[in-house]
């Protein structure tokens, strides 16, 4: 139901302010006041598409995370520059420590993904926080960092501070501007969180504030974390295997070719099912055919039969 209203309330200004942009007789500052909304609603769509498309691939368990060695200072310097327009707008102070060297302040983790959490805890932080400030850094602990940001906001009654993490939950706020989003923020962080081999939890005080934490593994071993990885990765095939692709559409055809081919595995490409009944026929090897349905010729479903 959220969704499904986060979704529409976007798309209505799109579809409306477009609309009065092609009417004439407008000034120019309201066209450009209209152009602003235009611009803002496709961008907080965009954001709710890739929530969605995140969330989908969570749970699909087809998320592909890589392991890199991360330099955090860098990165937290960027979410600084990144954040203090809005503090400014704002008038909420934003805050950053950094207590270890750069070579010290290393993790072993998905560079994006780890942007993407630490970005929505801040984001999160300013948009439940009315004055006061944001702050956010790291800690050493043992063979992790504990990497927190933690605001002087509305803070979170100690009843939900488990359910947050849960997909679409919201804390009911009686339909303000701060039910606006979809509630799945905090629960893809949590996913991308323990993908990383890491854990994320929250204190909180009603009226005081809130600190979310999470941690991610450290990295001192100089780049050979990285490579265990990178080799569990590769697939030892016992022999040769053959596909047969059959796929009409060339950029489809190319793409699941390089992806195939790239693991070792032999791609044989067809264009249509008629092609593909020949190339089985021909006594060729096929260990598998992957065979689309709407092809020319012969679609795929005959050609399987
Ligand atoms: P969304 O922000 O889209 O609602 P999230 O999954 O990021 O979704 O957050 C879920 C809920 O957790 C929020 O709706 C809010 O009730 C609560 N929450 C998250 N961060 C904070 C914070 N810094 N202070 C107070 N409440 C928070």
């Amino acid at each position: 139901h959220n969704i499904s209203h986060e979704i529409r309330t976007p798309m209505n200004a799109i579809i409306g302010f477009s609309a009065l942009l092609s009417e004439p007789g407008h000034s120019e500052e309201s066209k450009n006041f209209f152009t602003e909304t235009i611009t803002q609603s496709s961008n907080q769509l965009l954001a709710i598409i890739n929530d969605i498309v995140d969330i989908s691939n969570i749970e699909a368990g087809i998320i592909n995370l890589s392991k890199e060695e991360i330099t955090v200072n860098d990165i937290l310097q960027r979410l600084e520059d990144q954040f203090s327009l809005m503090s400014r707008k704002m008038g909420i102070s934003l805050q950053k420590f950094t207590p270890l060297a750069d070579g010290e302040a290393r993790i072993l983790a998905d560079r994006t993904r780890f942007i993407q959490v630490f970005s929505n805890l801040i984001n999160n932080a300013f948009k439940f926080t009315n004055e006061g400030s944001v702050e956010f850094g790291y800690k050493s602990r043992e063979d992790k960092l504990e990497f927190y940001v933690s605001d002087t906001g509305i803070g979170i009654p100690s009843d939900q501070l488990t359910k947050i993490f849960d997909r679409f939950y919201q804390v009911d706020y009686k339909m303000t501007r701060l039910n606006q989003g979809t509630g799945l923020g905090l629960s893809i962080s949590k996913s991308y969180v323990d993908l990383m081999g890491g854990e994320i939890y929250v204190l909180s005080e009603p009226g005081k504030g809130s600190t979310f934490y999470f941690t991610l593994p450290r990295c001192n071993s100089g780049g050979k974390e990285e490579q265990v990885f990178k080799e569990k990765r590769k697939i030892k095939l016992k022999r040769d295997y053959y596909i047969l692709l059959a796929e009409d559409d060339i950029q489809n055809s190319e793409l699941i070719d390089i992806y195939l081919s790239s693991t070792g595995l032999n791609v044989h490409k067809v264009n249509n099912g008629a092609e593909a009944v020949q190339y089985c026929r021909s006594g060729k090897p096929v260990d598998l055919a992957l065979i689309d349905l709407n092809m020319p010729v012969m679609d795929g479903s005959e050609a399987t039969r």
